[in-house]
């Protein structure tokens, strides 16, 4: 699929006279439209509902938003648990699916109302002790072994840390009702960044099933069933974008085969995506500043691996354009960098690309999840301003970029200490 930059050269030029390059923006009207679309794909299910993964795009603007399209969020820390909260998130509407969880975050997580998601089955005993159990619980299933979709191995559970085994998750069913449980969740993760329709319907038939027997084995009442996240975005061109309403039809289907015809047809279907939500919907802005040539080609871009780290870190690929160059013929091969003292600090290597000149504007594609919330400070390098393309066409910034100042700000009062 022909991927095409929601701002044209003229928009960007005119951005930049107010926000200078790196910048993340997102685009509002198209966050929406999807949105409502998954809740379209899942409109059958009456009590579906989307808990927008935090950790993707961390910034309240874009939870509002969310928000205002009926999601709730879905947090694995303190921080994002508070995030949700002042965002004006309340329970039913807050997940918290936390794995390695600190005793305090049980007792936070409680006390704003979040459904606790357990990882393991010795957070019984720290939950009891934290906070009590509540009424409304929810444990994380792992199959182990590998997860396969007909015939080709997506992941790896048995190798994923998350969850419990199928003998923990039913132990765990029975002592959280002795200890006055009354409400149950299951929920499992398989696959990450999948572009398969059939994702969400083979983990949903999995999850199905596994309800069936622990209602069946244990006597407890199974409420909701959450297929958290996991459906993904094609980063490449040559990628199909998912079908959400034919993921949501696939479910549908497999949730009358299995569910309906056991007397569980009021279990509500929970999602927790965040790459599907968000990461076509935000790209990060970039100047080219510097070209070498030497044994290659290289680009310097003003962005680095500090505003989106996946390149780095997974060797992911991020489309990207050069604004005003789209029609241009790709006859350059080019390795486009970031500054920082890492040799992985490459937004594309040997990409072809229209001829960059210095003070060109470069988009790189889907950075709306998982982009500059991955972001660090290494070298010293500050993370960039977020900015919110509106419905009208304004521009607004969501979040300013951050100062040295707020790179030294753990480190005020210990200057002294060094003379
Ligand atoms: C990361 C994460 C998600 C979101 O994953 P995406 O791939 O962005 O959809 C959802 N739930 C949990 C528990 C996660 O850790």
């Amino acid at each position: 699929m022909l991927k095409i930059p929601f701002i044209t050269k003229e928009k960007a030029e005119e951005i930049i006279k107010t926000y200078p390059t790196p910048f993340h923006i997102y685009d509002e009207k198209a966050i929406r439209e999807n949105a409502r679309k998954l809740k379209q794909a899942f409109s059958w299910n009456k009590g579906f509902k989307e808990f927008f993964a935090v950790k993707a795009t961390p910034n309240p603007t874009i939870l509002k938003i969310l928000k205002e399209e009926g999601c709730g969020t879905d947090c694995s820390s303190y921080s994002e648990l508070l995030m949700s909260k002042k965002c004006g998130f309340k329970n039913p509407d807050i997940m918290f699916s936390s794995n390695d969880t600190p005793f305090e975050e049980f007792q936070y997580a409680n006390e704003v109302g979040a459904i606790i998601n357990l990882d393991d089955i010795t957070h019984i005993d720290m939950l009891k002790d934290a906070c009590g159990i509540p009424e409304t619980i929810c444990c994380r299933f792992n199959p182990g072994g590998k997860f396969s979709i007909s015939t080709t191995i997506m992941d790896n559970p048995g190798d994923a840390k998350y969850g419990m085994t199928r003998e923990q998750i039913k132990e765990a069913f029975i002592r959280l009702k002795e200890l006055g449980a009354k409400n149950f969740g299951i929920h499992s993760f398989l696959a990450s960044n999948t572009v398969s329709n059939e994702y969400y319907p083979t983990l949903a038939g999995i999850l199905f099933k596994l309800a069936v027997e622990l209602k069946n084995e244990t006597g407890v009442d199974i409420k909701f069933i959450n297929l958290s996240g996991g459906v993904g975005v094609p980063y490449t061109p040559d990628k199909e974008p998912n079908d959400i309403l034919v993921i949501g039809e696939g479910v549908r289907k497999v949730y009358e085969e299995i569910l309906v015809p056991n007397g569980m047809g009021d279990v509500s279907i929970y999602t927790e995506l965040g790459r599907f939500m968000l990461a076509p919907y935000g790209q990060l802005v970039t100047t080219a500043i510097h070209e070498k040539h030497i044994y290659k080609e290289y680009i310097g871009v003003d962005a680095c691996a500090v505003n989106l780290m996946r390149p780095a870190m997974y060797g992911a690929y991020h489309h990207i354009t050069v604004l005003g160059k789209e029609n241009a013929p790709c006859d350059h091969v080019y390795d486009v960098t970031g500054s920082l003292c890492e040799n992985n600090d490459k937004f594309a290597i040997d990409r072809k690309l229209p001829k960059i000149d210095m003070g060109d504007i470069l988009v790189i594609h889907d950075t709306g999840a998982h982009g500059f919330a991955m972001g660090y400070n290494y070298n010293g390098k500050l993370k960039s301003a977020e900015l919110l393309l509106r419905e009208d066409g304004s521009v607004v910034e969501i979040r300013r970029p951050e100062t040295v100042e707020d790179y030294f700000a753990t480190l005020d009062g210990y200057w002294n200490v060094i003379e």
